[in-house]
């Protein structure tokens, strides 16, 4: 039986997340320009969908070849701005798309909100 849909904030489930919820960097993890988060809710378990949570604003970053990556590599030096190391905290909530009884219309999930911390350093 699946738990009931609360948006209780617990503790608990921001320090579940750190190991439920699996951390991916884009491009890559030397100087990411985005943290993808994926894994499982840390209250009810079920798999969340992978979000994409930007560090840089850098438009089309998803489909740039090679060159074009290098390129933006570059001007992120020239202007000083030092990706291969951080400390950011995102806040999610379950979106899950398993049933959870007494779950308001037009709301996903299980209604857990949590907060995972990533750090990233060479
Ligand atoms: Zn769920
Ligand atoms: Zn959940």
């Amino acid at each position: 039986m699946a738990i009931e849909y609360s948006e209780v904030v617990r503790p608990d489930d921001t320090e579940k997340a750190q190991s439920t919820i699996t951390v991916g960097f884009f491009p890559d993890d030397r100087r990411p320009w985005a943290v993808d988060l994926g894994g499982r809710c840390p209250r009810c378990g079920h798999d969340q969908p992978e979000s994409r949570h930007w560090l840089v604003a850098v438009a089309g970053a998803s489909k740039f070849s090679q060159t074009q990556r290098e390129q933006a590599e570059a001007e992120f030096a020239e202007l000083d701005i030092d990706l291969s190391s951080g400390d950011e905290s995102f806040d999610l909530r379950c979106g899950c798309s398993e049933k959870h009884a007494h779950r308001p219309h037009g709301k996903s999930g299980c209604g857990a909100a949590y907060r995972v911390r990533v750090v990233w350093a060479p």
